[in-house]
């Protein structure tokens, strides 16, 4: 069993740069918890802490109930693996695999039982007597993740080991990642800045930004409940458009108005919102694109969220179109996701209607969720 906890753990490194700041998680045996967070974040620093590559500064790290902030790499019972593999180019697979088994002086039928065992669940038992050199990019990832499965360590650390990889071969080893996690019943720390990535393998989901934990969250409560702005548009893919609004009252409801464009929220939403400080006010609009019809249907049935779009781009993706348009109050270009039979074509100014159950709202100062 292993459980972490990470207590007011900062990193400072020399220099003052504070990579990580008052980071607090509790880990649960068997998670598979992904970091993720835009380049110089905090996610490599706070899995190289974990793994005892780097002093922490200040905090305290548990393995199980283990205090371990001194305790050596390799005294910790975790595995770490690298986007560079770091496989010995002289040795072959098999020896890569076992070295760390025979530091440890470990018997040798017992590293050869662990060896193809691993190699097995990897499926490379074929390629134990090459070289790193006659191995492609994947099979060499096999065998860095093999080194890491002999050991049978508690905790499995990974930081973007799929990044060397092509997009195909990638989409393959994340389901080989998570079906070996299912398997090895172990915890697995897994860093990536792929949002993808990090939805499609995490149980759960820490995101970062400048050294901050922003949200901890399961994949579809990110997406669904983004903490504030940043992880709105970090999370979903296409992201996540804004628009700045004012929410302004009229009669009973409630409307955000931005440009010559008026979308009434619902009343469920509305009521969350009565008696703030915020009427009247400017606020952040996000909605996602697949929130965001072109269709009569939706036209039709959502009359008092109707707005105008100039189509600068028309994408069509086989399953589905992106449109890329110009909405007045928008930062920036709006997109849909709409369906792939569309007829809305580059150059339409057209009418969309947003679900405006669907829309998020952000305080404009502190850039946090509102509703
Ligand atoms: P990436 O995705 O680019 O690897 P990251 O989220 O993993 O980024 P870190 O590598 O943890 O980010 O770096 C966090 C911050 O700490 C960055 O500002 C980085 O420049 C800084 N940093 C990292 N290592 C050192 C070091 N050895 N000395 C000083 N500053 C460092």
């Amino acid at each position: 069993m292993a459980s972490l906890k990470l207590k007011n753990i900062y990193k400072r490194y020399a220099g003052g740069v504070t990579a990580v700041n008052d980071f607090n998680l509790d880990i649960e045996h068997n998670e598979f918890l992904v970091l993720v967070g835009p380049s110089g974040c905090g996610k490599t620093t706070t899995l190289r802490m974990i793994a005892g590559l780097e002093e922490i500064s200040e905090g305290e790290l548990y393995i199980g109930d283990k205090l371990v902030n001194d305790v050596a790499p390799k005294d910790r019972d975790i595995a770490m693996v690298f986007q560079n593999y770091a496989l010995y180019p002289h040795m072959t697979v098999f020896d890569n695999m076992a070295f760390g088994l025979k530091l440890r002086k470990t018997p040798k039928e017992e590293i050869k039982k662990r060896v193809q065992e691993a190699a097995k669940i990897l499926d490379i038992e074929h390629l134990l007597d090459r070289k790193p050199k006659a191995l492609s990019g994947g099979q060499r990832q096999r065998v860095a993740l093999g080194r890491a499965i002999v050991r049978e360590p508690k905790v499995f650390l990974m930081d973007e080991p799929l990044s060397n990889l092509d997009a195909k071969l990638r989409v393959q080893m994340r389901t080989e990642i998570g079906r070996l996690h299912n398997r090895l019943n172990t915890t697995f720390i897994y860093v990536t800045h792929d949002q993808t990535e990090a939805m499609t393998m995490g149980t759960r989901i820490v995101v970062m930004k400048d050294g901050y934990i922003q949200q901890v969250d399961s994949p579809t409560a990110l997406y669904d409940r983004p903490c504030n702005i940043f992880v709105g548009g970090f999370i979903g893919s296409p992201q996540m458009n804004f628009m700045n609004a004012v929410l302004t009252k009229r009669g009973n409801d409630l409307h955000l108005v931005f440009g010559k464009n008026d979308v009434k929220i619902p009343e469920g939403k509305a009521k969350k919102l009565e008696g703030t400080d915020y009427i009247g006010k400017e606020v952040v609009v996000g909605v996602r694109p697949e929130h965001i019809h072109d269709e009569a249907m939706f036209l039709e049935s959502m009359p008092d969220s109707i707005v105008e779009a100039k189509v600068d781009l028309v994408e069509m993706l086989g399953a589905e179109t992106y449109l890329y348009m110009i909405i007045e109050g928008a930062t920036g270009t709006v997109t849909a996701r709409v369906n792939a039979r569309t007829k809305t074509q580059t150059g339409d100014v057209i009418k969309v209607a947003i679900d405006a159950n669907k829309v998020h709202i952000f305080d404009k100062e502190t850039e946090r969720t509102i509703i």
